[in-house]
C-alpha cells in the first residue's frame, strides 16, 4: 500500500522511519518532508494547507492511507477534505481536532464532565480580563485561545509579566485572531508528563510516557522552544499514576468527545501536571503526536504501526493488540544559533554519517547544489540513542550528538537527567 505523510519535521520523519519497517508499505510520499526524510520518501513539494492538490495527488498516486503530522492543517480541516475524497486518513477530523485548537472549547469540555483540570476563567474582553487577573494570586497562567506555534503560554511570577501577556494577547494581539479569546488559569505545581494514545471513538490505547524539555537552555532556563529533548519511559513516575491519568483523564475525554459529537481519531497527546501528592491534572490536549516526543516513543513500539493506523482510519482500534519494548530512547535535539530567536540558515553540517550508528531525525535540513547537508531551520536534527535504560540511551544520544558538527549549534546537556537523579 501506498502511503501519503503530510508534514515535514522530526516528528514526520520519525514517522515514516517507523512505516517504512512495515512488511505492507509499498511506496511512500512525503508533503512537503525534508532532506532527511527524501532518503526514506518521495518528497512532494505541496505545502500542509493546500488541501486540493493534496487530496489530487493522492487520487493520483491511489494512495491506501494519508497520515497527518502537524497541528494548524488538522484544526483546519484537512482530515474532512481527505474523507470527502474517500482516502483513507489517520487523523482526526476539525471539530475533534478543537481540543488543542481553542483552549477554551478543551476548559469547558473538561470542566462539563468533571475531568482534573487547572482552575479557569476564560475573557473576550480586555478590560474584564484585567480586572480578574488583579484579584488573583501568583504565580498565574495567561494562555491564547488558538493556535500560537506553542508560545501562547506565560506563566507568569509577576504581576507585571501578568498585566504584559495579557496585554500582548489582547489589545497588541500578537497572535492575532487565535488571542481573540484568552483562558485565565491556576498555576499547577508538580511534575510534567505527557501520554501519547491511539485514540478510536471510545477506544484508548495508551503509548509509552515520554517527557519533552521545553526551555533552550541546561535546568529548564531561558525561553520555551518547540522541544529541545525527550526521553522514555519515565522510570521516576509510578506506573500506577500514569494508570490514574488514563483512566481519569485520557478515556473519559475519549468518552466526552463522543457524547458530544465530536468522536476522536488519532493520536491524543495529553499534557500533564503531577501534583506532589501524586494526582494527575491536564495542562493541555494535543491532536496528533508530539515532536520530539514521537522520536522516542515510536524507536520503543514494536507493533507494525501502518496496521495501528489502518485500524485507527477504519475504527477498528479496539481489535488489535499494541506491543511496546523495555528498552529506552532518549532524544537530543541540536537547534541553530539564535533559536527560538532569528537564526541563519544554509550552514553546513559534518559528522552526519559518523553519528549513524544511532537514530538521526532531520527537522530543519536541506542540501546545498552540491548535496552537502545544510541547516535549514530552528530545530535541525534529533539524535536518538537507545539502551537497556535511560541512562545507556542518554550515553548513546549523546555519543551521537557530539559527532555532529555546525556553526552555532545549540543542545541541552541535560536531556533526561530528571530519571537519572
Ligand atoms: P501548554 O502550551 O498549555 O502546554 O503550556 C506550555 C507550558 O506552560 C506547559 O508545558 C507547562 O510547563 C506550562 N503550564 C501551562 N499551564 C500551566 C499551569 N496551569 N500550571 C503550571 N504550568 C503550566
Amino acid at each position: 500500500m501506498d502511503i501519503l505523510v503530510v508534514g515535514g519535521g522530526g516528528r514526520e520523519h520519525a514517522i515514516i522511519w517507523k512505516l517504512s519497517q512495515s512488511p505492507a508499505a509499498g511506496k511512500i510520499y512525503c508533503a512537503p518532508g525534508n532532506a532527511g526524510i527524501a532518503q526514506l520518501a518521495e518528497c512532494v513539494p505541496i505545502g500542509v494547507f493546500e488541501f486540493d492538490k493534496l487530496t489530487a495527488f493522492a487520487k493520483e498516486k491511489e494512495v491506501g492511507l494519508a497520515v497527518i503530522g502537524p497541528d494548524d492543517p488538522l484544526a483546519a480541516g484537512i482530515v474532512d477534505a481527505f474523507e470527502a475524497q474517500n482516502i483513507p486518513v489517520f487523523g482526526p477530523r476539525k471539530n475533534a481536532a478543537e481540543i488543542e485548537g481553542s483552549k477554551t472549547f478543551m476548559k469547558d469540555l473538561l470542566h462539563k464532565y468533571h475531568i482534573p483540570t487547572a482552575a479557569y476563567e476564560k475573557f473576550s474582553d480586555y478590560e474584564a480580563a484585567l480586572a480578574y487577573l488583579r484579584g488573583q494570586g501568583l504565580p498565574i497562567v495567561i494562555k491564547a485561545d488558538g493556535l500560537a506555534a506553542g508560545k501562547g503560554v506565560t506563566v507568569a511570577y509577576s504581576r507585571e509579566e501578568a498585566e504584559q501577556a495579557l496585554r500582548d494577547i489582547m489589545v497588541a494581539k500578537v497572535f492575532g485572531e487565535a488571542g481573540a479569546q484568552v483562558v485565565i488559569e491556576e498555576f499547577l505545581a508538580g511534575q510534567e508528563m505527557s501520554i501519547l494514545a491511539f485514540v478510536d471513538g471510545e477506544t484508548v490505547r495508551p503509548m509509552a510516557a515520554a517527557q519533552d524539555h521545553k526551555p533552550i537552555f541546561d535546568g529548564d532556563k531561558g525561553p520555551n522552544t518547540g522541544g529541545m529533548g525527550t526521553y522514555s519511559p519515565l522510570p521516576h513516575i509510578d506506573e500506577a499514576i500514569i494508570r490514574e491519568a488514563v483512566e481519569t483523564i485520557i478515556e473519559p475525554t475519549a468518552k466526552a468527545m463522543v457524547a458530544e459529537g465530536r468522536s476522536f481519531s488519532g493520536v491524543l497527546f495529553a499534557g500533564l501536571m503531577i501534583s506532589p501528592d501524586g494526582k494527575p491534572k491536564t495542562i493541555e490536549f494535543n491532536a496528533r503526536f508530539g515532536d520530539p516526543e514521537t522520536q522516542v516513543v515510536l524507536p520503543r513500539l514494536r507493533s507494525d504501526l501502518l496496521e495501528i493506523f489502518l485500524a485507527v482510519a477504519e475504527g477498528r482500534l479496539a481489535d488489535i493488540d499494541i506491543e511496546w519494548s523495555d528498552e529506552a530512547a532518549v532524544c537530543v535535539v541540536l537547534a541553530s544559533e539564535g533559536y527560538p530567536g532569528a537564526y541563519p540558515k544554509g550552514v553546513p553540517i559534518t559528522g552526519l554519517e559518523e553519528a549513524g550508528d544511532g537514530l538521526v531525525f532531520h527537522a530543519g535540513t536541506a542540501r546545498d547544489e552540491e548535496g552537502r547537508w545544510i541547516t535549514n531551520g530552528g530545530r535541525v536534527l534529533g539524535i536518538v540513542g537507545r539502551g537497556a535504560n535511560i541512562a545507556e540511551a542518554r550515553n548513546a544520544a549523546y555519543t551521537s550528538a557530539d559527532k555532529i558538527h555546525f556553526a552555532g549549534k545549540q543542545n541541552r546537556s541535560d536531556i533526561a537527567m530528571k530519571a537519572l537523579i
